[in-house]
């Protein structure tokens, strides 16, 4: 019976390791999303950029 229990118990050691290796993943994309979503303001010409990493009035690219 012991190493039933001790099956069952790595079984479910393994399946949160899961999770949390997901959702950390799925935390980095979002980050990533967001940040090719981020507005930012032209540094040549002052336009204000709601999306994309370049300015649309003097092709300027987003600072890093
Ligand atoms: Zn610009």
């Amino acid at each position: 019976m012991g190493i039933y229990l001790f099956l069952i118990f790595l079984f479910f050691t393994a399946l949160i390791s899961l999770t949390i290796y997901i959702s950390a993943k799925n935390k980095k994309e979002d980050s990533y999303t967001n940040l090719e979503i981020e507005e930012w303001d032209c540094p040549v010409c002052g336009f204000h950029i709601q999306a994309g990493s370049k300015c649309i009035y003097c092709d300027t690219k987003k600072p890093t």
